[in-house]
């Protein structure tokens, strides 16, 4: 893994950095010393990760924005440029999860999920293209999920977006190549986060099982038998980020307790 100051000089932005995976993310890039953009839509609840981030003597905007929003997203570089100057790392991170049967799956749901989990990724990078290619050294790190390698009942618009998102990942790889900018994906098993909160609390309403019965379900999913910690997958991300990754690109990495081993 990168030395902790692996990152200085380096301008990451965040996307879904106000809790959960995009906060560890955000605070882990900041230690490794790099100057961190973090985006939401609840400006509130950005303040205190930003304040995190100052406190550990590294420069932090938090810019309110939906990233489904073609609109916001584009005004989303200057916002950056005028604060930290060029991003070149992008964690297309944002993201949700929602289910339901595909025999009477709501259109609005499936335009929702996709948008959210990959439109809002192809969104946010090709704003963001311009200064990660003129940086030469350009790093984007999409965070998938095991739901963009395997299929899960009732899951049809989530898994399809991360599917998706998989092929966004390297497709860029490629197109990115020539500027010495990569692009990677990791792959969360079920992580420690108000996501997953909120999926056991609709295990329990569907189920009637207790919220501990159904959090050991989301455990036992992976041959670990726990859920991952949202620090563990920012560490992979700082990996990436830094320089010893410079020859990783193209890639689905897992952090998922061995939940998918192809
Ligand atoms: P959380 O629900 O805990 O956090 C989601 C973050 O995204 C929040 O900061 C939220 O802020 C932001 N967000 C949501 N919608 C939008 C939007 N339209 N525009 C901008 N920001 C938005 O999620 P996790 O931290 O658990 O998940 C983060 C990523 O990791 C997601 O892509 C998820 O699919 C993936 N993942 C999660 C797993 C898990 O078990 N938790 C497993 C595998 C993958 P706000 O609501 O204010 O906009």
């Amino acid at each position: 893994m990168s030395s902790p100051a692996s990152l200085a000089g380096r301008r990451a932005l965040v996307t879904g950095a106000s809790r959960g995976i995009g906060r560890a993310i955000a605070l882990a890039l900041a230690k490794s010393g790099a100057d961190v953009a973090i985006v939401a839509r609840d400006s509130i609840a950005l303040g205190p990760v930003a304040d995190e981030i100052r406190g550990f003597g590294r420069r932090c905007v938090a810019l309110s924005c939906d990233v489904t929003d073609a609109d916001q997203v584009a005004r989303l570089p200057a916002a950056v440029g005028t604060e930290l100057g060029q991003a070149d790392v992008l964690v297309n991170n944002a993201g949700g999860a929602a289910t339901h049967k595909l025999i009477d799956h709501p259109d609005e749901l499936w335009h929702r999920m996709l948008a959210l989990n990959l439109t809002s990724a192809y969104l946010v990078t090709k704003a963001f293209l311009p200064s990660l290619v003129a940086s030469g050294r350009g790093r984007i790190v999409n965070l998938g999920s095991t739901a963009s390698r395997i299929g899960a009942r009732y899951t049809a618009a989530y898994t399809t977006a991360k599917h998706g998102l998989l092929g966004l990942t390297r497709v860029l790889a490629l197109e990115l190549a020539p500027h010495g900018v990569t692009v990677n994906a990791v792959c969360p098993g079920y992580a420690d986060t108000p996501m997953t909160a909120a999926t056991i609390e609709r295990i329990v309403a569907r189920t009637g099982r207790s919220s501990e019965e159904a959090r050991h379900s989301l455990e036992s999913t992976s041959p670990l038998a726990r859920l991952i910690d949202a620090d563990e997958i920012a560490a992979l991300v700082c990996f990436l980020a830094g320089e010893s990754a410079a020859g990783i690109t193209g890639q689905a990495i897992h952090i998922d307790g061995g939940a998918v081993m192809a």
